[in-house]
């Protein structure tokens, strides 16, 4: 039994480990360890508090994958209810689709009885977002009209620092029947478009589990990972016969070719179908925490790099 996930997990992992140990299942425990994540409301990159799109509306991403039964469930662009993870594995569970968008999402989340919050971003982070607005140069009559009267499509490069901007948790565990499943949830880009979805979501891109051959997670600039289907490519690779390390070597060189312009950061965590964990990043100095059943407490482990340098010249 392993417990792997994103730095940022380390709120969430010992609770995970603990479920697989007193017999949950690979889902339960990465569902529950998500859910502390997006509540803790020192980290400003998933649920609670997490930076919000550019007219200052959170607008979660999230996904949850059985790896066992590749049933998958997710959301997206969802406002007004923190516990994004959960509406996604309702959506998983109850219907027969695999990803609610916006409105749906949020209605969906009410008749599962999920809890509303309206008022998820702190005075703080709304501060931030118009000194940011307000050091690009405009005026606070036009920040008064930005839900609906100015265009915001010059304005997103507010949302291309990579240093300012990133943050995702990732979780994947694997439970005593061998079973793996992964989570994946996110505020997205910070001051993104509104509407902008990333990779958390997007089964294949952000996200993929399949015991058969192991499991694949990601954070980072999720327009990459979308364009190169990652966390797919790194299962797909071990299915082709590499090791974990070989396949994340390989979706990190995959993402450095992409041909176009890209604003790089890619981070992954992955799992093999025995458990080996490997951890993966384009920005030195990441690192991934993991813990198995006869571990006291999670290890954090440096991510091997790769260099992956930014190509971003649109004007
Ligand atoms: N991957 C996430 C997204 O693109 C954000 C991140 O991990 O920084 O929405």
């Amino acid at each position: 039994m392993i417990v792997v996930a994103s730095a940022n997990g380390r709120v969430g992992i010992q609770t995970a480990i603990d479920i697989l140990k007193s017999g949950g299942t690979a889902i339960e425990a990465v569902e529950a360890a998500t859910r502390l994540v997006e509540d803790n409301l020192q980290d400003h990159t998933v649920g609670r508090n997490g930076y919000p799109n550019i007219l200052g509306d959170l607008e979660l991403d999230a996904s949850i994958m059985n790896g066992r039964t590749l049933e998958s469930g997710a959301v997206a662009a969802m406002k007004n209810v923190p516990a994004a993870i959960t509406v996604a594995r309702k959506v998983m569970d109850k219907l027969p689709h695999a990803l609610l968008a916006g409105e749906g999402a949020e209605r969906f989340a009410a008749e599962m009885g999920l809890a509303r919050d309206e008022q998820m971003v702190s005075p703080e982070i709304e501060a931030i977002r118009k000194n940011l607005l307000t050091a690009g140069g405009m005026s606070a009559e036009k920040i008064a009209k930005l839900q609906t009267d100015i265009e915001l499509w010059d304005w997103v490069k507010m949302a291309t620092d990579p240093e300012r901007t990133y943050g995702t948790v990732n979780f994947i565990a694997q439970d005593k029947n061998g079973d793996i499943a992964s989570a994946v949830s996110t505020s997205g880009w910070a001051w993104k478009y509104p509407g902008r979805v990333g990779d958390s979501p997007i089964i294949g891109a952000g996200n993929y589990a399949d015991n058969r051959y192991g499991a694949a997670a990601c954070t980072g600039m999720g327009e990459m990972a979308i364009r190169a289907c990652t966390a797919h490519s790194l299962v797909f690779y071990m299915k082709m016969g590499q090791s974990v390390t070989e396949a994340a070597q390989r979706v990190m060189e995959d993402l450095r070719d992409l041909s176009g312009p890209y604003i790089a950061v890619m981070n992954l965590v992955a799992i093999d179908k025995d458990g080996n964990p490997a951890g993966f990043t384009s920005k030195q100095g990441r690192t991934f925490i993991y813990q198995t059943e006869d571990m006291e407490s999670c290890v954090e482990q440096d991510r091997t790099y790769v260099d992956i340098p930014s190509r971003w010249t649109k004007a």
